[in-house]
């Protein structure tokens, strides 16, 4: 049986204060029980990352960044390396969200490009995929998705760990979830294109304004192993509340 992924995506949030007192209240609230059936990953701000280091050493706490640069090292002013990232303990990495997509004109081949960055230092990449609203209302999410996927996962190890995050992103940030149908239909899709390419070692999860109150039922849904968490990691409380669910 697969564990369940929670994984917080703190995006630009959360001092090195705030991620101390994160991961203690998750030490306390979660037992090692319940790293038997589940994993918790925890993206911060890179300024944070070295707390989240040290707040989830002896727990099975993952932690990593939400993006990297595509090299190892160099004069890349400004940037951020997965290899620095490890050093501190990185075991996972953020790679494709939307708002990477949008904002900072991150192109599949780019996250083919970091993707496979990822797997030659053993580090679990957390691919994102989805559909804008547009291509949603143009029937086009299942071509949308499937060209993320193939792009993104051109020419990768498929043996490889690779865990998929699908996120509409329309529902991103926007407390719109998709329906119970669109999540199932989607994510069996996804299942089904993984599986009939070969991959053998892989997850999906959902994200897309996920909540306390939401998460009991969307992870009752088939092919959903689990949630990227925006908004709603901000707060220990609630997010423990998610991973509970
Ligand atoms: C995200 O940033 O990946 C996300 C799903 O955000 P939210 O939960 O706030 O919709």
């Amino acid at each position: 049986v697969k564990k369940k992924i929670f994984a917080a995506n703190w995006k630009m949030n959360k001092s090195f204060k705030e991620a101390q007192s994160f991961c203690q209240s998750v030490k306390a609230a979660l037992s090692s029980d319940f790293y038997n059936s589940a994993e918790v990953f925890i993206f911060p701000q890179n300024f944070s990352l070295a707390a989240v280091a040290e707040g989830a050493s002896n727990t099975s706490i993952q932690f990593g960044p939400q993006q990297i640069h595509k090299e190892s090292k160099g004069a890349f002013t400004g940037e951020n390396s997965l290899d620095l990232a490890i050093v501190l303990g990185s075991k996972i990495c953020l790679i494709g969200h939307s708002e990477r997509r949008q904002f900072f004109a991150e192109t599949d081949e780019l996250v083919n490009h970091k993707i496979k960055l990822c797997q030659s230092q053993q580090v679990r990449p957390v691919f994102c995929i989805g559909e804008t609203l547009a291509q949603r209302e143009q029937n086009q999410t299942e071509k949308v998705c499937e060209e993320q996927l193939s792009r993104g996962l051109f020419g990768v190890d498929k043996q490889k760990n690779m865990v998929i995050a699908y996120e509409p992103v329309w529902a991103i940030g926007t407390g719109k979830v998709a329906t119970n149908e669109q999540v199932k239909s989607v994510h069996q899709f996804i299942f089904e294109k993984m599986t009939g390419w070969g991959f053998t070692d892989f997850q999906i999860l959902y994200g897309g304004s996920v909540k306390a109150d939401n998460a009991k039922e969307l992870i009752s849904i088939p092919y959903v192993d689990g949630f990227l968490i925006g908004g709603a990691s901000l707060e220990a409380e609630s997010f423990i509340n998610i991973c509970q669910a």
